[in-house]
């Protein structure tokens, strides 16, 4: 059921129930996941330790960039054990490319030493323990429990995420543990692994920081800023789904029902006019 509300100036501002939203979100997983079907962690990694540590080092890097570096740390430090013994200036050496490498070499030493002294040189599959290892915030736990243990604790929120969350409408929050939240009630418990991987893929492949384009993005039609952007003809009006006849079913069912945003319309009509303009 949707709600309206007449503003003096302009016609009833329809606004997106909890339900319409929901099967909007599922909806988009569904075309990214035709789009992305081998989305995954993009941090290569044998193990639960692996992956920590390289997830740690991809603060503020890319993650080719990490890439690069992880095959001679591990070569070097294969086990918590020997990264714990590790002599700082060395480890530093190692990890210099991938940017503030003190302080990364300062968590992945007392990373280590932790897994050595607290956990018998394990990581933990939970939640509690790793988010007071050194370095370990919500995020790279997020990413050990569902990519190392298939755990899904919450929903791993990185600048990708964030940006694609809100451009697509199911935030308006900026902090990532809000942006986390808002994900982790519209989208069941089973999809939350799905979204971040698809999610952040799009956001490389597609939905870029600065330049979007929305004239290639098989979400446009489901999405208010493509919608609005293509509307308003920033980028060409040829929404690839439009032109293949694929205008979102649930976007025009959730208009029939009077349901959707005032801009899911538009990106509605607007794909539907360049459908139209693709048969001429
Ligand atoms: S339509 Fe544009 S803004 Fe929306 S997800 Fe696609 S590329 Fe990003």
């Amino acid at each position: 059921m949707a709600t309206g509300t007449r503003n003096k100036s302009g016609p009833a501002r329809v606004r997106e129930t909890k339900a319409a939203k929901r099967e909007r979100a599922l909806e988009i997983l569904r075309r990214l996941e035709g789009e992305y079907p081998d989305a995954k962690c993009a941090l290569n990694h044998r193990n639960a330790f692996e992956l920590l540590a390289a997830t740690i080092l991809s603060a503020q890097c890319t993650d080719e960039r990490v890439n690069q570096v992880t095959p001679s740390l591990f070569a070097r430090y294969p086990t918590p054990h020997d990264l714990a013994a590790a002599r700082q200036e060395e480890l530093e050496e190692i990890i210099r490319s991938t940017g503030f490498f003190r302080s990364k070499a300062k968590s992945l030493l007392g990373m280590a030493q932790a897994l050595v002294e607290r956990h018998g040189g394990e990581v933990p599959a939970e939640m509690e323990a790793l988010v007071v290892l050194p370095g370990v915030g919500r995020k790279t736990a997020n990413v050990v429990l569902s990519n190392a243990f298939g755990k899904s604790e919450g929903v791993v929120v990185d600048t990708h995420v964030k940006r694609l969350a809100g451009r697509l409408g199911l935030t308006r929050e900026t902090d990532p543990e809000k942006v986390e939240r808002d994900l982790m009630e519209l989208l069941p418990r089973d999809r939350w692994t799905a979204v971040e991987h698809l999610l952040i893929w799009h956001g490389r492949k597609v939905c870029d920081a600065r330049r979007p384009r929305c004239e290639t993005c098989v979400v446009a039609s489901l999405c208010p800023t493509g919608g609005a952007r293509l509307a308003v003809g920033d980028g060409a009006a040829t929404d690839r789904a439009a032109s293949k006849g694929e205008v979102a079913r649930t976007t025009k069912r959730a208009a029939s029902n009077g349901e959707g945003t005032r801009t899911t319309k538009r990106a509605a009509s607007s794909a539907g006019a360049a459908r139209k303009g693709a048969k001429r």
